[in-house]
């Protein structure tokens, strides 16, 4: 059973890998920016209040944003292990997430940083945009002026997140390029030596 969060810059390919590394472990891909965006497309409350930030490319603010990812680990298949896709996305959030997870008396296994040169980001990016994602849905905040801005809030925000989980002993780094197969058996490769780290 393992404990994990991913993060990387929009264009990593994290949604990507983070289901197949889920599938691989046996645990829930939970994916904070499909949540939000399932709510937008549902008008749900969460939604109206979410859209405006992902329409620009922002962050939604952290109370919203904790508040969400507490009610889905609460959800049974958690319970059991689960792979976090893009949260958390700010330091402030990570230590929301350590504060969850202590009050259950877990805590996370390994922090998987997904790193691909900002070039081939941006070419990802502006591929997807007339293609669509994996599943082929067109996500509007792939528009040229928001992929240079989510990529700007990435090193402001996110960036940091590296030297957190560093300073913690739970970083593990992962070269993003080149086939998919490749990036999940690297990821794979590396959560067996975190874990192995841990209990030696
Ligand atoms: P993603 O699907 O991970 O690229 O996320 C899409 C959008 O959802 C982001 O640009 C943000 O607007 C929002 N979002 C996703 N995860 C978070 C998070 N951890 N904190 C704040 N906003 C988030």
């Amino acid at each position: 059973m393992l404990r994990v969060v991913l993060f990387g810059p929009p264009g990593a390919g994290k949604g990507t890998q983070a289901r197949r590394i889920a599938e691989r472990l046996g645990v829930p891909a939970i994916s904070i920016g499909e949540i939000f965006r399932s709510h937008v497309a549902e008008r749900t409350d969460l939604g109206r209040r979410a859209q405006p930030y992902l329409d620009a490319g922002n962050l939604v603010p952290d109370e919203i944003t904790v508040a969400v990812v507490r009610d889905r680990l609460a959800q049974p298949d958690a319970k059991a292990g689960f792979l976090l896709d893009g949260f958390p996305r700010t330091v402030h959030q990570a230590d929301g997430l350590r504060g969850l997870l202590a009050e259950t008396g877990v805590r996370l296994d390994c922090a998987l940083e997904l790193i691909v040169d900002e070039e081939e980001l941006v070419r990802r990016l502006f591929s997807r945009r007339l293609s669509g994602d994996v599943a082929g849905v067109r996500r509007k905040d792939d528009h040229p002026n928001t992929i240079r801005h989510r990529l700007a809030v990435y090193r402001e925000q996110t960036a940091p997140l590296s030297e957190y989980y560093e300073a913690q002993g739970l970083l593990m780094r992962i070269n993003g390029t080149g086939a998919v197969e490749e990036v999940t058996d690297r990821a794979m490769a590396a959560l067996q030596a975190a874990v192995s780290r841990r209990s030696s």
